[in-house]
């Protein structure tokens, strides 16, 4: 286990081992006890391990292996969802890697099932898949505005859990995240967005209407999280008022995801001796 860890991150972290939402700490840091140096460190470190388990997964994918990793990130605005992927996913090969954000339906997703515009992003074998936001907005944003009846809302967590049960059984590997931020934190978030013109693009007075409903998705959360944390495809819950916890955690998450892969470099389809030959044996072809 890595230094600072006391209980490995994805044991930790994992929905059943957390408090209910509302009671969760924010600024815990779950299994780990090093301080923000120290993980900020490790952090640097183990993103080499990743960036090697992820090429091994790309390299397998070109070989024919099936397998994919998919990370799901749900969170409040503000929980760092564009952070990870900016510096957790961003430090693997960018080749391997097919990254979504689901944001409002358009026109024509909201002429199709919810999970249509899913099942076009999945992760081709091979790959890393990110979704910022996913199908889970269906039943958190959606049952929180009553954008459909619960008649409609109420048995998607059950279509959910078959639908990511498909995903398992065709070789896709789920890392499901849930990002919890305090108001406190947003509030300190939101206003660092207003300071320079550079994060204004982050910025959307929309995200006020949400924080007001904070309770609403709280409860929304707990649903998904008591509905949808299979061991097949198991919920993390990552406290993340302190953003080096947060993705020192999802960091972690991944590796151990890809670990259980249990992947080896794919052996070559030619004859390597012979190839180290030729290779030897070459000259310069423009004299
Ligand atoms: P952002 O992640 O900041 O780009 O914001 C995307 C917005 O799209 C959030 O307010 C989400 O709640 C919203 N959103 C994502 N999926 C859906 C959906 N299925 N129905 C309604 N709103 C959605
Ligand atoms: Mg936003």
């Amino acid at each position: 286990m890595s230094t600072g860890w006391t209980t490995p991150a994805p044991d930790a972290l994992r929905a059943t081992a957390q408090p209910r939402v509302a009671e969760l700490d924010p600024r815990s840091t779950p299994g780990f006890i090093g301080d923000k140096k120290t993980g900020q460190l490790l952090t640097a470190q183990r993103a080499t391990v990743l960036a090697d388990l992820q090429e091994m997964l790309y390299a397998n994918g070109r070989s024919g292996d099936r397998r994919s990793v998919l990370l799901v990130l749900q969170g409040m605005d503000t929980a760092g969802k564009g952070g990870v992927v900016k510096h957790v996913v961003g430090a693997v090969d960018p080749q391997g890697v097919s990254h979504t954000s689901f944001g409002v339906p358009t026109e024509e997703e909201r002429s199709h099932h919810y999970l249509w515009r899913i099942r076009k992003a999945l992760p081709r074998p091979g790959q890393l898949g990110v979704f910022d936001r996913s199908h889970y907005e269906d039943v958190l944003v959606v049952r929180v505005h009553n954008l459909v009846p619960p008649s409609v809302w109420e048995p998607r967590y059950d279509e959910i859990n078959a639908f990511e049960r498909e995903l398992v059984e065709g070789g896709t590997t789920l890392v499901k995240v849930a990002m919890v931020i305090s108001p406190a934190e947003q509030k300190v978030r939101l206003a660092e967005r207003l300071t320079q013109p550079d994060k204004y693009w982050k910025y959307n007075p929309r995200d006020l209407d949400e924080r007001a409903l904070w309770p609403e998705y709280q409860a929304a959360y707990q649903a998904v999280l008591e509905r949808t944390d299979t061991d097949l495809a198991p919920w993390y819950v990552v406290p993340s008022d302190r953003k080096w916890y947060t993705r020192l955690a999802v960091t972690e998450l991944l590796i151990a995801a890809l670990q259980s892969l249990d992947l080896r470099w794919p052996p070559a389809d030619f004859d390597v001796e012979v190839e180290q030959q030729r290779v030897a044996a070459l000259t310069d072809p423009t004299s």
